[in-house]
């Protein structure tokens, strides 16, 4: 019998980062003024650790997470699934969404990351193997900048994304259907007819606008349409799967297999992003894929972290089976934020790869990368 991992501690560490005036950036309805971050250190007795990353407001995480760790202390970090279980119980009648499940998915991460490194491989092989060992990268970018014209500045940032070696980017839009517009063609004209352009609204429209913009830039060749809508209506989401010819994702905002089974079900959109930091880590992540698999849709997962969660997303990603089954097997895109973030990659003590566009997965065992403390030191919020 494998020797148990004794969960001892868990700890966060908050991180943040503020961002100087020229940096900062705006979605459809947010004013990115700092880069946080909450990442999930879990020790076991004889100092085996896993980390893990937990999407969106650090502190909230934070203070869910620190709730959680008396119920795991003590237990078997191998226990994955019933480590998973006795916390959504305990937090279910509160939790099924939100802030419960993006702070139990850092702590899932984290035991994932633990049992990699106790039976010495990556944690895409304890997922039943990986189908690819790099995964093209997407640029995720194009926000409005606070301080200059979005229209040049857009233009001018993809056609660095360009130049770098990225086969395909995605913007921001939600700033009103002439505005997007216009950028979305002057993005479409720099970057040329042969890389892949998706958009993005951050839930900045609803269906009435969201089905005019569509029809209106679909001529400009659009991978996918993400978040046209307010994640909560589902239905909304399938008016403007009917009424507008591009392709619709969302998911980044829906957690747990229960959210995303209805609107599976509903077939609320073509491409599902599930967050592997959000959505309940890669035990709900997993079951998550299946259901998706089952219904026949596209599974592209949303990715907004650090090293830790893009690492965890690299994982997972390797692990996404390819569809449909033929020859030339279509890959899944890996998200890959190129906005102000001084310590996203940073943290990483041996960096992820890029190059000619694609994205390495590591190799080593867990999560194949080790956040570096004196990184953690230096961006560690008062
Ligand atoms: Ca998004």
């Amino acid at each position: 019998m494998a020797r148990a991992a004794k969960i001892e501690r868990i700890r966060t560490h908050v991180l943040r980062y503020r961002l100087k005036p020229e940096e900062k950036f705006q979605s459809a309805f947010s004013t990115f003024h700092d880069r946080w971050a909450c990442l999930v250190e879990v020790t076991c007795e004889g100092g085996l650790t896993g980390w893990g990353e937990c999407l969106g407001p650090a502190r909230a995480n934070a203070a869910t997470v620190a709730d959680m760790a008396g119920l795991l202390v003590g237990r078997d970090a191998l226990d994955i699934e019933p480590n998973w279980l006795l916390v959504y119980d305990q937090f279910r009648d509160q939790g099924q969404r939100g802030l419960t499940m993006t702070a139990l998915s850092g702590i899932d991460i984290a035991l994932w990351d633990i049992a990699g490194k106790h039976f010495g491989v990556p944690v895409n092989r304890l997922l039943g193997g990986a189908f690819r060992t790099s995964i093209p990268a997407y640029a995720t970018g194009g926000f409005r900048p606070v301080e200059r014209k979005r229209r040049e500045a857009v233009v001018e940032e993809v056609s660095r994304y360009a130049a770098a070696g990225f086969t395909g980017m995605k913007i921001k839009i939600g700033f009103g259907i002439e505005d997007d517009a216009a950028v979305i063609g002057a993005v479409r004209e720099a970057i040329g007819p042969d890389r892949a352009l998706m958009i993005d609204a951050n839930h900045g429209y609803d269906a009435v606008e969201a089905i005019r913009l569509g029809q209106r830039v679909a001529e400009f060749d659009i991978g996918w349409f993400e978040e046209p809508v307010v994640p909560e209506h589902l239905e909304a989401y399938r008016d403007v799967r009917a009424r507008q010819p591009i392709p619709v994702a969302g998911g980044e905002t829906w957690h747990g297999r229960t959210a995303f089974a209805e609107a599976i079900r509903l077939r609320a959109v073509d491409v599902l992003q599930p967050d592997v930091c959000g959505c309940g880590g890669f035990t709900e992540l997993r079951k998550i894929v299946a259901m998706a698999e089952t219904a026949g849709i596209r599974v592209v997962p949303h990715v907004w972290g650090t090293a830790v969660g893009m690492a965890a997303a690299l994982q997972a990603i390797s692990t996404l089976p390819p569809t449909p089954p033929r020859h030339e097997a279509r890959e899944p895109w890996f998200e890959y934020d190129r906005t102000p973030h001084p310590y996203r990659e940073e943290l990483a003590g041996n960096p992820l790869t890029f190059a000619d566009g694609r994205i390495g997965v590591p190799d080593g065992p867990g999560l194949g990368i080790e956040p570096d403390p004196q990184v953690l030191a230096a961006y560690a919020a008062e």
